[in-house]
């Protein structure tokens, strides 16, 4: 449902506009299709928009276990050759990790920022050169 039909079926039960479950201006945040470049924020919203009321109701444990059932399914498209499907399954496991990090409130695009926005976190430099055998 469409928050623009939301609003109408709001306004056909005539209830006074503050009992409306849908606030009256509608959010300018992609209201028709998302843009193809999102940034990790807009996505991060994006995705809380869809889906926050069901994922805090799903829980951190049981979000998480989809995101391992995804995890899973990138694993079995990078064994096949079926670019599209791949490139899916990629997109799936990032939804569901915006999907937890929304239930478990933490901002992402902070996070990326500070963990990896100044270079490597091992040896801090924008051309890792850690060794093969770390994990920065
Ligand atoms: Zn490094």
């Amino acid at each position: 449902m469409t928050v623009q039909s939301s609003l109408i079926r709001n306004l056909e039960s005539n209830l006074p506009l503050g009992l409306c479950r849908i606030p009256p201006s509608p959010p300018d945040f992609f209201m028709t299709s998302p843009s193809k470049d999102l940034s990790i924020a807009d996505l991060q919203k994006h995705i809380h928009r869809m889906y926050y009321d069901k994922d805090v109701a799903r829980g951190v444990d049981g979000t998480f276990m989809w995101l391992m059932e995804e995890v899973g399914e990138l694993a079995s498209a990078l064994r096949g050759d079926d670019r599209e499907n791949l490139a899916e399954e990629f997109a799936d496991v990032i939804a569901w990790l915006f999907t937890i990090a929304n239930v478990a409130d933490i901002d992402l695009a902070d996070a990326l920022s500070k963990k990896y926005g100044n270079g490597c976190p091992g040896c801090g430099r924008f051309q890792c050169e850690c060794s093969l055998s770390e994990k920065p």
